[in-house]
């Protein structure tokens, strides 16, 4: 627990001192809160050796009274101090965090990790904004009060007082077991909740697919047996620190027992002064209360420990290395790409290993091969979305890790097959690709991107808005847009993953002219589908198990025996292939 505490304050960072203060407010308000039974302790010590007098009743009343209202100015200042600190708090961590994310390789956001950073964001972190400063107060305050009642029974008799922590040693050593299984629990409900949002976002983003392929009722069955999953999950924690709970209860019942039982035998054997004595029996029902209180919120710790570890998990992803200072020169001698043995893996098992090749200016490279051989890899690491584990990525004659990411990203545009615009006007979202761009500029990327007919044809033109709740455009239609993007933003190197969904035909030829004149004077390295591409290729590269097995032209790779010439046998057969190679 203390453990939680300081790592709840070290997630505090500047506020921490802040909290510290509420800290020492928690106290005094604890201390002010049991005073009252040590002023009724006297009253009655008095009454009972004849000493009370009215001014002595009246005094201690109006002490009583002050520290009633000190109490409560102490409560408020601590509720003050550490309130609004959750809230504030959260709020830089999520922009450390926005900041972190925009630091990790872009390879980092896969479907599974997208669905991990939301759900920490809307779960794990409002969690603990909504109860860790509260839970921090409350704890401290408890814990001041359990301590106090210990110096109270040690002040009355030693024995007390050592009773008291052998029955504190025994409430600890069940907490920690009741901790141990409930961290265990946690972690499961906090990993359910992970997968309860992945599985809802994908319901959400894949609705279209669902109804067309009318998949509503299978897809809905999936998503509702996630619901009861979290359900059961939820109520099996609940369940399983039941008996705990029931554990720690029976201790503090026998606390109290054992307390009073041990008052009356030292006040039997006339070790204790009878004033003392019921002066224990004020305190001794509210002994454990404290205890009882700290651990009937244990629950919720748990919880925010392993919030607090999910937190931490995606803030502990290795950022992106980006100091690099060195520049990408204007023009160079040598190959604009190239890959200098490089060997790559995702985890433990390596992905790409040993790859080398030159892609000279204004040529095309083709990577052609089985699926999961790894041609995305080798077109996402001359991105830099990770960064190579051995070897060299070269742009230009100097390693892309010594330049800096925007300097690398000014000099390539990337096509993917999956298009992304964003909710904006058509306007900008072709004018992010160059941000300064003249409005006629704009017009122009989208004429060569064969777009500008049918943005000309919707109700505002260039202003109208796609993306959700705006005009919803075709699959063919969007992804022209996206080249005019990459057209206006004119980079040298090109990075093209050829389309493999069928769209229709004119979109077909248009998305075609489009690419041709993006890739016009470029550079480019295409993960190629098409038989047309692969013929024009100036080089191929055959990738298949990480590692690049024919490389040549066309002609000459049909002459080997090999994987190529099956390849494109088999693909010359299935009619995609024809239909496509037109
Ligand atoms: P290709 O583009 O030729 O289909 P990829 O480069 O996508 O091949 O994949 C190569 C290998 O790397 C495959 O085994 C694939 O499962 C794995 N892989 C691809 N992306 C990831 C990723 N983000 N994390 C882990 N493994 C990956």
């Amino acid at each position: 627990m203390i453990a939680l505490m300081k790592r709840i304050l070290n997630v505090a960072g500047g506020y921490k001192g802040r909290i510290q203060l509420a800290f020492l407010f928690s106290f005094l308000k604890s201390l002010l809160a049991k005073a009252p039974i040590g002023m009724a302790f006297l009253v009655l010590t008095a009454f009972l050796d004849g000493s009370a007098d009215g001014r002595l009743c009246l005094t201690m009343g109006a002490a009583m009274a002050i520290c009633l209202v000190l109490q409560v100015l102490c409560q408020h200042a601590a509720d003050r101090l550490q309130s609004a600190a959750g809230f504030m708090v959260f709020a830089e961590k999520r922009m450390e965090l926005g900041a972190h994310l925009r630091k990790l390789p872009m390879g980092y956001f896969t479907e599974g990790n997208i669905g991990k950073i939301s759900s920490v964001l809307s779960t794990d972190m409002v969690f603990i904004e909504e109860n860790c400063m509260t839970a921090l107060a409350d704890m401290m305050s408890y814990i001041f009060a359990e301590a106090i009642m210990l110096a109270f029974l040690f002040a009355v008799h030693p024995w007390l007082g050592l009773a008291g922590c052998a029955l504190m040693l025994l409430v600890l050593a069940i907490a920690k077991g009741m901790r141990r299984e409930g961290l265990e629990d946690s972690d499961i409900r906090q990993a359910q909740s992970e997968n309860l949002t992945e599985a809802v976002l994908d319901f959400a983003e894949g609705i279209g697919i669902i109804k067309t392929y009318n998949l509503l009722g299978e897809k809905s069955a999936e998503l509702t047996e996630n619901f009861r999953e979290s359900r059961k999950t939820s109520i099996d924690f609940e369940e399983n620190h039941a008996p705990w709970q029931r554990r720690l209860n029976l201790v503090f019942g026998l606390g109290v027992a054992v307390v009073v039982a041990l008052t009356l035998f030292l006040r039997g054997r006339g070790l204790l002064d009878s004033s003392l004595a019921v002066g224990v029996m004020l305190f001794v029902f509210d002994l454990f209360g404290p205890m009882k209180a700290l651990y009937g919120q244990s629950s919720r710790l748990t919880v925010m420990n392993s919030c607090m570890d999910r937190i931490e998990e995606v803030f502990a992803e290795a950022e992106l290395s980006d100091k690099g200072t060195a520049h990408i020169p204007a023009r160079s001698g040598g190959p604009e790409v190239e890959f200098r043995n490089v060997s790559f893996s995702y985890g433990e098992k390596e992905t790409l290993h040993d790859i080398s090749f030159r892609l000279e200016k204004n040529q095309m490279a083709a990577l052609v091969g089985p699926s999961g051989g790894g041609k995305s890899t080798i077109a996402s690491l001359l991105a830099r979305f990770w960064d190579v584990k051995s070897g060299q990525v070269l742009v230009r004659g100097v390693d892309i890790r010594t330049v800096p990411l925007s300097e690398l990203m000014d000099h390539i545009s990337m096509v993917f097959q999956r298009v992304y615009l964003f909710q904006d006007t058509i306007y900008n979202n072709i004018s992010m690709g160059r941000p300064d761009a003249s409005r006629e500029e704009v017009i122009e990327a989208a004429r060569k991107a064969r777009c500008h007919d049918f943005i000309m044809s919707l109700p505002d033109g260039y202003d109208t808005v796609v993306g959700e709740g705006g005009e919803s455009l075709s699959g063919g239609e969007k992804q022209r847009i996206s080249i005019a993007r990459c057209i206006l933003k004119d980079a040298p190197i090109v990075i093209l993953d050829e389309a493999t969904a069928s769209v229709d035909a004119d979109n077909e030829s248009y998305i075609q002219q489009a690419i041709s004149e993006l890739c016009k004077g470029k550079t480019l390295l295409v993960i190629a589908h098409r038989l047309n591409t692969i013929r024009n290729a100036d080089q191929i590269f055959v990738v298949a198990e990480g590692q690049i097995v024919q490389r040549g032209v066309h002609e000459a790779l049909m002459q080997e025996e090999g994987i190529y010439r099956k390849f494109v046998s088999v693909r010359e057969n299935s009619q995609g292939w024809n239909s496509r190679s037109a």
